[in-house]
């Protein structure tokens, strides 16, 4: 039995109402559905305008319950909330895209990397490091510097390390930066760019993907995305078939985010695996013919997925709650550039390093949008602005 879409002023459930569900939110308002957030803080993004809200922790099951019972389909804004302990119970009540063993292998960085090991997917060498004691041996094998990642919770670069002495002293401090937990030890990649396609996949298998976008990371926190990405036609054409490998094998519905290093030396690996709509994946929304959060309400509810052409190459920059530091920034220089728009996401708390809010550069090329971009940045952070 075939079934159609699900209809037009239905309710979607969505886990989560940070600033990605807030623009989930947005789009299924516009195509006609009501939307029903969950979330721990009564004043995230998502609260204002949801049809209805609940309060609950992401490890709550019977506030997730409670949700779905809402909800005639659900879907999720981050990968945090545990697919045995929560997910299970939310899809035997109403139907979740992405499923959960899709976040039960992503949500576990081993698991993740035993994952694409498995399935012959490129990535850096990695050991388990499951307690301290195992540091010493990972480090020896992989060299340095290594990177020492939490195997969960993390983001943003939370919960990692960059190893590169070998004293006991250096061990210690990186484990205890860690989390002093169960870990991922990773070779240092020393790479040329980092890129992320952003894809959709429907339950038919149907697949579209978004044109490669080119990530520069300050601090571990997305700084900006450029798009198109400046690299040759090779390295687009690989980035987009590993991508296409990994949702395959997961299984996945929705929209995700594939992070990929494209190495000096020329290879193509994955870095990290986001089941969802991506910080990467914003400058669909403004830029591209159909933006990542319809497409995600398109996959989650059955219809058809939408163009993902890009209309013009654009570079979208983060607005940090650094920006913060002299009272509420001026956004003059956002505005004075007819090319550029400013997306606030309404955050009642201004903290250095949250994502506040993020600004669209539309421009002739990548590089010109960039730079644009990368003079606003300037003036949004200078000391009396
Ligand atoms: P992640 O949270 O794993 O995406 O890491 C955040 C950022 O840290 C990445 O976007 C990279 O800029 C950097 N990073 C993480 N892992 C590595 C690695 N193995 N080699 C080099 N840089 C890395």
């Amino acid at each position: 039995m075939t079934t159609g879409p699900v209809p037009v002023g239905s309710t979607i459930g969505i886990l989560g109402g940070g600033q990605l569900g807030l623009m989930l939110m947005n789009e299924a308002h516009r195509m006609g559905y009501k939307v029903a957030v969950m979330d721990p803080d009564e004043e995230c993004p998502a609260r204002r305008g949801a049809d209805h809200f609940v309060k609950g922790k992401f490890d709550d099951k019977n506030a997730a319950i409670r949700l779905a019972r809402k909800s005639d389909v659900m879907t999720l804004e981050t990968e945090h909330i545990p697919a045995d302990l929560v997910l299970d119970g939310v899809a035997a009540v109403t139907a979740l895209h992405p499923g959960p063993l899709v976040l039960h292998t992503i949500q576990d960085r081993l698991r993740q990397k035993n994952f694409l090991a498995e399935h012959n997917i490129p990535q850096a060498p990695f050991r388990s490091v499951e307690r301290k004691s195992d540091l010493p041996g990972a480090v020896a094998e992989l060299g340095t510097p290594t990177i020492l990642k939490g195997r969960t919770g993390g983001y943003d670069g939370k919960h990692q390390a960059r190893i590169t002495g070998t004293s006991d002293a250096d061990l210690d401090a990186a484990w205890t930066a860690a989390g002093r937990r169960a870990c991922i030890a990773e070779a240092h990649v020393d790479f040329e760019m980092e890129l992320s396609v952003v894809l959709v996949r429907a339950a038919n298998g149907n697949l579209r993907f978004y044109p490669v976008a080119e990530n520069v990371h300050h601090n571990g926190i997305l700084h900006t995305t450029t798009v198109p990405a400046k690299i040759p036609e090779a390295i687009a054409g690989q980035a987009t078939r590993v991508a296409a490998q990994v949702a395959e094998h997961l299984g996945h519905v929705g929209v995700m985010a594939v992070e990929l290093f494209w190495t000096k030396d020329g290879k193509v690996l994955v870095n990290e695996i986001a089941p969802r709509v991506h910080n990467s994946g914003h400058f669909t929304l403004g830029a591209a013919a159909t933006s990542q959060f319809e497409n995600h309400i398109r996959a989650v509810v059955g219809l058809p997925l939408g163009d993902t052409r890009l209309l013009r190459p654009v570079c979208m920059l983060n607005v940090l709650g650094d920006a913060w530091t002299g009272g509420e920034p001026s956004w003059a220089p956002v505005y004075e550039r007819g090319g550029a728009r400013l997306f606030l996401y309404g955050k009642a708390k201004v903290r250095p390093g949250r994502k506040m809010g993020h600004v669209l550069v539309l421009g002739t090329s990548g590089p010109e949008a960039r730079a644009v971009a990368e003079d606003i940045h300037t003036h949004l952070t200078k000391p009396g602005s």
